[in-house]
């Protein structure tokens, strides 16, 4: 698949639930209300739309959400979408988690051909924890991680950065995930949902965390790439890497591989733009997918060139959906 500005389109990320055991205070209100049941994707419906990317030339699916393990029989899904990985079709399959589920499902997942989760993980203050994520425990997130890493997934570490929440965390945070072996990736809040809170607050550009993190540690940039949007530093002092989202101090629309999926079908070529395609009515409306393959090929022909994130007081958001619809 290749869009009309000549990238080529590899990588999809699904949503399977708007749905979240959490309520961080960048990402969701606290009074959210959830899609009803019969909107969302039933997870026959979900397989037969990846499986539909994969035949157009996805090469890799990151399964997100809200909280994708909450959502029932889930590992059904991944065993079923693994096979896809165990055939050759698909070269990877991931998942970004909250990790408050991953104590349970860390060896099923490594089982069913996931090698490596994202984990979202801004501070390692129990209290603070709770206060971020609303009501969340830090213990069952470590105990979710380090069982991750025991059934032999690489973790990488996902920390949006937070004024004046986490501002002073991020030296521990390269120091602990050194320890244990994790990659570090830290992320500008965006704005994408009303939050109820003043995003100018909440907003750090991370070339200031960077020069910050450069009095203790030495960073050397570096080209690795997981094909997606942080640029990476290697960490002399850990062995490890520390990866930078941008999309505020640095848009990285030109090189942009992905699309996403929300769990009611509604694909969104860009994360930052409003422009969509329903796939939930090809879905539904035929038991073959030639409508379903049409309407994906609009959807790719009509990917914008770019979005133009502002955070400003007053200002509404970029976008009125929240990052838990769209997955992040
Ligand atoms: N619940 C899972 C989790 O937290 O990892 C998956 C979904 S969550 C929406 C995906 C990622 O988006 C998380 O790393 C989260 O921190 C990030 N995120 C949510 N809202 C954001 C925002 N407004 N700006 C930047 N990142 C955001
Ligand atoms: Fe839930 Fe993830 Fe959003 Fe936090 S960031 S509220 S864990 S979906």
């Amino acid at each position: 698949m290749i869009d009309s500005f000549g990238r080529k389109v590899t990588y999809v990320r699904v949503s399977v639930t708007d749905r979240c055991d959490l309520r961080c205070v960048y990402c969701m209100a606290e009074d959210m209300t959830f899609l009803p049941k019969a909107d969302i994707l039933t997870l026959e419906e979900l397989e037969r739309l990846c499986a539909a990317f994969v035949r157009k030339g996805v090469r890799k699916i990151r399964l997100t959400g809200g909280e994708p393990l909450v959502r029932r029989n889930v590992m059904g899904l991944i065993a079923r979408l693994g096979r896809l990985v165990a055939a050759g079709e698909l070269h990877e399959l991931t998942l970004t988690t909250n990790g408050t589920l991953l104590a349970e499902h860390a060896e099923g997942l490594a089982a069913a051909g996931i090698r490596r989760v994202n984990v979202s993980l801004d501070t390692l203050d129990p209290a603070r924890f709770a206060r971020v994520t609303r009501w969340g425990k830090l213990d069952r997130v470590i105990d979710g991680i380090m069982a991750a890493k025991a059934a032999g997934l690489a973790v990488k570490i996902n920390t949006v950065a937070l004024k004046g929440v986490n501002e002073d965390e991020y030296d521990d945070l390269v120091a602990w995930c050194g320890n244990h072996g994790f990659d570090l990736c830290l992320i500008e809040t965006m704005p994408m949902g009303e939050v109820h809170a003043d995003r100018t607050e909440q907003y750090l550009p991370l070339s200031l965390v960077r020069s910050r993190l450069g009095r203790r540690w030495t960073l050397t940039d570096s080209d690795w790439t997981t094909g997606g949007p942080a640029r990476y530093a290697a960490i002399a002092e850990t062995g490890r890497r520390i990866g930078f989202i941008t999309p505020m101090t640095h848009n990285f629309c030109e090189s942009c591989n992905r699309v996403r999926v929300t769990c009611t079908g509604t694909l969104y070529p860009c994360l930052g733009q409003d422009s969509a395609v329903d796939l939930r009515a090809p879905l539904r409306s035929s038991a073959s997918d030639h409508l379903l393959d049409a309407a994906i090929d609009a959807a790719i022909g009509a990917k914008p060139k770019g979005h133009d994130f502002i955070i400003d007081r007053g200002r509404r958001p970029a976008v009125a959906r929240h990052m838990s619809v769209t997955g992040g």
